[in-house]
């Protein structure tokens, strides 16, 4: 394999490529390194490498792996990009930039509690289910709108955008980018606040041109830089 120094240079130049090919600005999308199931090792070549963002999906290892000696003091910063059970909520409040994986109305009542009670500032990503496939997690596309009044209002929380990961077929994705795009769309155009809804977060290793091509704001890569799980 080659070494992560070299995998991040790739992918940094690919995005600026389906950039330019989208007449996007590079800087207009943020790269999140995946690092699940990967050392605290690794996360620290990555960083000396320049990569700053970085994406656990699992509770217990992401806890782990952010208190990690390897990893002291270095100015990091942790998305939680996985299915966040309500009870699991607590653990990681405060440690995280941002939360990508709320699918519920249930969990995100949970994060606005336990943000009012830390007395904390929680930004999160709704995630939804572009795909329709049953074993996904997500919220279906039809029930975001009508979510909408309940989670605007629920104190110490802001919705920033979206998360979705898409079907394997490329074709398939694409679909399933735009309806993401489209309804983030339609949000902003009931949302009394449309200018905190900015983040379409969208896109893997095997679709983030995809993505950016149909407005991804943060991708999530995590074997094209760490390789294979
Ligand atoms: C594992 C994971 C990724 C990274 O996937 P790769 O195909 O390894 O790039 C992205 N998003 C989520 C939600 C994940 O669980």
């Amino acid at each position: 394999m080659e070494s992560i120094a070299t995998n991040l240079q790739a992918i940094r130049s690919e995005i600026e490529a389906a950039c330019l090919k989208a007449g996007r600005e590079p800087g207009s999308v943020r790269l999140v390194a995946v690092s699940k199931t990967k050392p605290a090792s690794l996360v620290r070549e990555a960083f000396e490498a320049g990569q700053i963002e970085f994406g656990e999906s699992y509770v217990q290892e992401f806890l782990q792996k952010q208190g990690d000696p390897v990893l002291e003091g270095l100015p990091l910063q942790w998305h939680f990009i996985g299915h966040l059970q309500s009870n699991k909520v607590r653990s990681i409040v405060g440690k995280v930039a941002l939360i990508h994986g709320i699918d519920k109305l249930s969990t995100a009542e949970e994060l606005s509690r336990i943000a009012v009670r830390e007395n904390l500032q929680v930004e999160y990503l709704l995630e939804v289910n572009t795909s329709g496939e049953a074993s996904k997690y997500g919220m279906d596309p039809r029930d975001v709108l009508p979510s909408f009044e309940t989670l605007h209002a629920l104190p110490n929380i802001t919705l920033r955008g979206f998360m979705t990961i898409a079907s394997p077929d490329p074709a398939s994705a694409l679909e399933e980018f735009r309806t993401l795009r489209l309804l983030l769309g339609e949000l902003k155009n009931i949302s009394p606040e449309p200018e905190k809804l900015t983040e379409l977060s969208m896109g893997m290793s095997g679709d983030f041109e995809e993505a950016i091509a149909e407005g991804a704001t943060m991708i999530r890569v995590g074997t094209a830089i760490f390789g294979w799980r």
